[in-house]
């Protein structure tokens, strides 16, 4: 696999009434596989989100900062370097459909969807419910489809931060 995109409304943070903003369970450990699998090469992580569209980054991490999300979580985020993308109408117009890649969203339109079919590539977005399965980006990580477990190679500090040597 090649590319991650990544949306964070209702992927990796809550967005029902009651908990809006507040980071997703288990979102550390998720953050902790991408990062670590990011920094062994496996993928590259990109944003794919109406907090970034316009190539910038800056708004989005603003509005991670004005939200509930835990610190550690945010600081990884930082850490992460994830890429910011550029689209304007649709978040297909962003995706490399050249290159392998995993979508993770919960609201992709019906729009996005033909394009993803006429590419045939449909089963490369990974629709996630957080209201209906509190657990769902535990269920992914241990699906292996986000590559390797941190701790299995012995990960020092898999939960946060290695600098890369
Ligand atoms: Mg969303």
């Amino acid at each position: 696999m090649k590319n991650i995109y990544l949306d964070i409304d209702g992927v990796i943070l809550l967005d029902d009434l009651k908990n809006r903003g507040r980071g997703a369970l288990h979102l550390g450990f998720f953050l902790s596989h991408l990062a670590y699998n990011q920094q062994k090469g496996s993928y590259t992580i990109n944003w794919l989100t109406t907090h970034c569209k316009d190539g910038s980054d800056k708004r989005l991490f603003e509005y991670l900062k004005s939200n509930k999300v835990h610190q550690h979580d945010y600081d990884l985020i930082e850490k992460m370097k994830i890429r910011p993308t550029t689209w304007k109408e649709l978040k297909t117009e962003a995706i490399d459909f050249s290159e392998d890649f995993l979508w993770f969203d919960d609201d992709a339109s019906l729009q996005e969807k033909e394009i993803l079919y006429k590419h045939k590539v449909e089963h490369k977005l990974i629709e996630v419910n957080l209201q209906k399965d509190k657990n769902q980006l535990q269920a992914i990580l241990h699906s292996g489809m986000i590559g390797k477990v941190p701790w299995v190679d012995e990960y020092p500090n898999y939960l946060g931060w290695k600098e890369k040597v």
